[in-house]
């Protein structure tokens, strides 16, 4: 489904990504793990055209995508991208946060956009918050609504940056029971993130970054019983 090879990446003279390398088929999910300033985030960000990368190539189904190029668009409808902060639009409800993309992007009628949207709460148990304004939401719910939102347009792949990081920690819990139903359900995900228990119980593969680069690629079995490098290991000691 997606392939990286060869990615490089600059901001001005600072080295971002180094030679990565990462291929994620379809119903495969990746946990991308490591140190901070590692460019767990910049890695996803090019994946999702929200940065342009200088050397190396990422393609969605064979088709190349780059920031700069026809593909933006293309790249963000068929994936979904949910990040540490939320990012829903505060001036509008969470229902129309959750319609808007498939109503303007899928040009789907409203009531077809909205019975989804209704469909896709009651998935992340919020069916009963539709009318309300992000600010009047918990970090979880804004959170879960956030996911809703992403999966309306159906994407192919779903990238979360440290979905659970801004949250207090009786809220994770209830982000995570989602993801973990997502990834039960088959979606194809890259998550970033330090929580794990949940890599342990989900990932098919940790990959693990350090120095801008992707120094380790594991099992997740092995990668948890301390077969992995030294920096991995010492990672795990200070997440754990
Ligand atoms: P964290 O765990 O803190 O989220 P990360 O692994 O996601 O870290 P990145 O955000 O990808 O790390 O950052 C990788 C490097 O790129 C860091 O040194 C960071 O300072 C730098 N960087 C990220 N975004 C920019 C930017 N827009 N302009 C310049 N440098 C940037
Ligand atoms: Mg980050």
């Amino acid at each position: 489904l997606l392939e990286v090879s060869g990615l490089n990446k600059w901001f001005g003279a600072m080295h971002a990504l180094r030679d990565v390398d990462l291929t994620v088929g379809v119903g495969e999910r990746i946990v991308v793990c490591g140190p901070s300033g590692s460019g767990k985030s910049t890695m996803v960000r090019c994946i999702n055209a929200l940065e342009r990368y200088q050397n190396g190539l990422i393609r969605l189904e064979g088709e190349a995508i780059n920031a700069d190029c026809d593909s933006v668009l293309g790249a963000r409808r068929a994936i979904g991208m949910v990040f540490q902060s939320f990012n829903l639009f505060p001036h509008l409800s969470v229902l129309d946060n959750i319609t808007l993309g498939p109503r303007k992007l899928l040009r789907l009628p409203r009531p077809d956009a909205e019975s989804a949207a209704m469909m896709l709460l009651s998935q992340v148990r919020m069916e009963d918050q539709a009318r309300k304004m992000p600010s009047q939401l918990s970090g979880g719910q804004q959170q879960r609504a956030a996911i809703a939102r992403a999966l309306a347009m159906n994407p192919k792949l779903m990238l979360f940056d440290e979905p659970t990081s801004a949250l207090d920690p009786e809220m994770v819990k209830e982000v995570l029971d989602v993801m973990t139903a997502l990834a039960e359900a088959g979606t194809t995900m890259i998550c970033v993130t330090h929580e794990m228990g949940f890599a342990k119980a989900v990932a098919h593969r940790i990959v693990f970054m350090d120095q801008e680069k992707i120094v380790e690629t594991a099992d997740p079995a092995a990668f948890f019983a301390g077969d992995c490098c030294d920096r991995a290991r010492s990672f795990v000691g200070t997440t754990a």
